[in-house]
């Protein structure tokens, strides 16, 4: 895994605050990381982890010990390094027999490091008998470990755990920021600004709509927008066969997309130099829309737009969600 801290993107108050802590060996035995998805909070878990590990001297993790080369390995396997994350794909959880078997290897005495480490990722996946489990531990650690918990729903998490812990808030990073480092992983330099502003501050966000062709789902429903009050049920059963054939989640996307545009039509209503708009590079184009969309046609939009997220989420047939979307959306 990463461990180096000038590899991790923003967040230098937070890690400014724990390097010092670190450095004068103050650093609380458990920690909570929490902020939105996709911003590096499990980065700098990992350096802070190694930082905690190394053997080294000086400036933490030296990146060359034992310790070092054990996480950096391709594995990350380190003999005092426990990492839990929830299992399961359509319920994730983190249940009490695995906390108890972190809790079992936690007090064992450390192997290669002067103490253990445990990282407990997506904590608001342990459920309540799991987190009611850990209390005791976090209270009272058995020997020298340090726990870092990180999460994205700090509210989900019992209150008893929270305050036996360090909170570490960590906010959305900066949208320039974002748009440099996509641009440094070769994507050209306007689509890693459009997708920054897009991404609400979150890099896992950023690299998902690149990878699913976000920007162009985004253009797309534009286009909608646009034609919208040209369509016929003709063309309208055309774009129930194409888009009925496309995969929930990006049809999830598209939907969203739309919603975010719909959205962005009320805000230009209220005030077209608005700094809310969410696709500020649309400016132009979404007020030349707004001659055929009064202020009732898209409240009516969005709550059909609304529908069909929530529907995305049952069983229903997509072709006829689809259609059916698209029939009602024509009625003015
Ligand atoms: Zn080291």
């Amino acid at each position: 895994m990463e461990i180096a801290w000038h590899q991790i993107l923003g967040h230098r108050q937070p890690i400014a605050r724990l390097r010092t802590l670190l450095r004068e060996g103050r650093l609380p035995h458990a920690l909570l990381f929490a902020g939105p998805e996709g911003v590096g909070k499990r980065r700098v878990a990992q350096a802070l982890a190694a930082s905690l590990l190394c053997l080294g001297e000086g400036e933490l993790p030296c990146g060359r010990c034992a310790s070092c080369r054990a996480l950096r390995a391709e594995d990350g396997a380190h003999p005092d390094f426990i990492a839990l994350a929830p299992e399961g794909k359509s319920v994730k959880s983190i249940r009490i027999d695995a906390v108890r078997q972190m809790q079992a290897e936690a007090a064992r005495r450390p192997t290669l490091s002067r103490r253990r480490v445990v990282l407990i990722d997506d904590a608001q996946c342990l459920n309540e008998t799991a987190q009611n489990g850990l209390l005791k531990t976090l209270e009272e650690p058995a020997g020298a470990v340090t726990f870092i918990l990180v999460t994205t729903a700090k509210t989900a998490l019992l209150n008893t755990i929270v305050s036996r812990c360090m909170t570490v808030g960590f906010g959305p990073l900066p949208a320039a920021a974002l748009a440099a480092a996509l641009a440094a992983r070769g994507i050209p330099q306007q689509e890693a600004q459009n997708l920054a502003a897009l991404s609400d501050g979150s890099f896992h966000r950023a690299l998902q709509l690149e990878e699913g062709g976000g920007l162009a789902l985004r253009a797309d429903a534009l286009t909608f927008l646009k034609e919208r009050p040209q369509l016929t049920p003709l063309t309208v059963f055309d774009r129930g066969a194409l888009m009925g054939d496309w995969p929930r989640e990006k049809l999830a996307e598209w939907f969203l997309c739309l919603h975010t545009l719909l959205r962005d039509l009320l805000v230009l209503y209220e005030n077209g130099a608005s700094p809310l708009l969410y696709h500020k590079d649309l400016r132009q184009e979404l007020a030349a829309c707004l001659p055929a969309y009064p202020a009732g046609t898209v409240l009516r939009l969005l709550a059909l737009t609304e529908e069909a997220q929530h529907r995305l989420l049952s069983n229903m047939n997509l072709r006829l969600l689809v259609e059916g979307f698209f029939l009602h959306s024509m009625e003015q």
